[in-house]
Protein backbone atom coordinates (compact mmCIF):
# COMPACT_ATOMS: atom_id res chain seq x y z
CA UNK A 1 0.00 0.00 0.00
CA UNK A 2 1.20 3.45 -0.84
CA UNK A 3 1.57 5.53 2.37
CA UNK A 4 -1.09 8.75 2.95
CA UNK A 5 -3.51 7.26 0.37
CA UNK A 6 -6.43 6.69 1.43
CA UNK A 7 -8.55 2.58 0.41
CA UNK A 8 -11.91 1.91 0.90
CA UNK A 9 -11.97 -0.62 3.75
CA UNK A 10 -12.73 -4.41 2.22
CA UNK A 11 -15.74 -4.96 5.35
CA UNK A 12 -17.72 -1.26 5.41
CA UNK A 13 -16.33 0.57 2.54
CA UNK A 14 -15.17 3.50 4.88
CA UNK A 15 -12.02 5.26 3.49
CA UNK A 16 -8.95 4.65 5.57
CA UNK A 17 -5.45 4.84 5.71
CA UNK A 18 -4.94 1.34 7.79
CA UNK A 19 -4.47 -1.31 4.79
CA UNK A 20 -7.60 -3.23 3.47
CA UNK A 21 -9.64 -2.59 6.71
CA UNK A 22 -10.60 0.56 8.82
CA UNK A 23 -9.38 0.94 12.81
CA UNK A 24 -13.17 0.07 13.81
CA UNK A 25 -13.39 -3.15 11.54
CA UNK A 26 -10.12 -4.19 13.14
CA UNK A 27 -10.64 -3.60 15.94
CA UNK A 28 -13.84 -5.38 16.11
CA UNK A 29 -11.99 -9.01 13.80
CA UNK A 30 -9.03 -8.05 16.99
CA UNK A 31 -12.57 -8.27 19.60
CA UNK A 32 -14.15 -11.84 17.90
CA UNK A 33 -10.03 -13.96 18.00
CA UNK A 34 -9.48 -12.91 21.59
CA UNK A 35 -13.54 -14.06 22.24
CA UNK A 36 -12.87 -17.27 20.95
CA UNK A 37 -9.62 -17.96 22.18
CA UNK A 38 -10.89 -17.47 25.83
CA UNK A 39 -13.40 -20.47 25.41
CA UNK A 40 -11.26 -22.86 23.27
CA UNK A 41 -9.04 -23.32 25.98
CA UNK A 42 -11.54 -25.01 28.12
CA UNK A 43 -12.81 -27.36 25.19
CA UNK A 44 -11.53 -30.79 23.48
CA UNK A 45 -9.31 -32.45 25.35
CA UNK A 46 -7.95 -29.89 27.67
CA UNK A 47 -9.63 -31.14 30.79
CA UNK A 48 -8.29 -34.50 30.37
CA UNK A 49 -4.94 -33.27 29.15
CA UNK A 50 -5.21 -30.95 32.16
CA UNK A 51 -6.02 -33.37 34.68
CA UNK A 52 -3.36 -35.56 33.65
CA UNK A 53 -0.28 -33.16 33.93
CA UNK A 54 -1.45 -32.10 37.69
CA UNK A 55 -1.48 -36.14 38.48
CA UNK A 56 1.78 -36.58 36.91
CA UNK A 57 3.79 -33.34 38.48
CA UNK A 58 6.87 -33.59 39.99
CA UNK A 59 8.53 -30.36 39.45
CA UNK A 60 6.84 -26.97 38.75
CA UNK A 61 8.36 -25.70 35.53
CA UNK A 62 8.52 -22.37 36.85
CA UNK A 63 10.40 -22.33 39.68
CA UNK A 64 11.36 -25.99 39.40
CA UNK A 65 10.66 -27.02 42.93
CA UNK A 66 8.80 -29.99 43.84
CA UNK A 67 5.05 -29.80 45.45
CA UNK A 68 4.35 -27.33 48.23
CA UNK A 69 1.60 -27.44 50.31
CA UNK A 70 -1.09 -25.09 50.16
CA UNK A 71 0.21 -24.42 46.32
CA UNK A 72 -1.92 -27.13 44.64
CA UNK A 73 -0.31 -27.75 40.83
CA UNK A 74 -1.88 -26.18 38.17
CA UNK A 75 -1.91 -27.29 34.22
CA UNK A 76 0.06 -24.28 32.65
CA UNK A 77 -0.19 -23.48 28.93
CA UNK A 78 3.70 -23.29 27.95
CA UNK A 79 2.22 -20.66 25.31
CA UNK A 80 -0.67 -18.81 26.44
CA UNK A 81 -3.75 -18.24 24.56
CA UNK A 82 -2.46 -21.31 21.95
CA UNK A 83 -5.44 -23.74 23.16
CA UNK A 84 -2.63 -26.61 21.20
CA UNK A 85 -0.16 -25.54 23.44
CA UNK A 86 2.02 -27.63 25.64
CA UNK A 87 0.42 -27.92 29.36
CA UNK A 88 3.23 -27.94 31.97
CA UNK A 89 2.59 -28.47 35.83
CA UNK A 90 3.25 -25.14 38.06
CA UNK A 91 2.21 -24.16 41.18
CA UNK A 92 -1.04 -22.26 41.81
CA UNK A 93 1.38 -19.08 43.10
CA UNK A 94 3.99 -19.24 40.42
CA UNK A 95 1.11 -20.00 37.02
CA UNK A 96 -0.81 -16.64 38.36
CA UNK A 97 2.38 -14.80 38.99
CA UNK A 98 3.43 -15.52 35.09
CA UNK A 99 0.11 -14.74 34.21
CA UNK A 100 -0.24 -14.55 30.22
CA UNK A 101 3.56 -14.00 29.49
CA UNK A 102 4.87 -15.99 26.68
CA UNK A 103 7.82 -18.21 27.61
CA UNK A 104 10.29 -16.24 25.94
CA UNK A 105 9.47 -13.74 28.07
CA UNK A 106 10.20 -15.35 31.67
ZN1 LIG B 1 -14.39 -0.92 8.00
ZN1 LIG C 1 6.64 -23.07 41.23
Amino acid sequence: MIPGVKRACLKCGVLTLHGSWCAECLAKAERIRSRKRGTRHYTGDYRKRAAAVRANAVECWICHEGARPGDPWTADHLFPGDPASALLAAHRSCNSARGDRPADQM
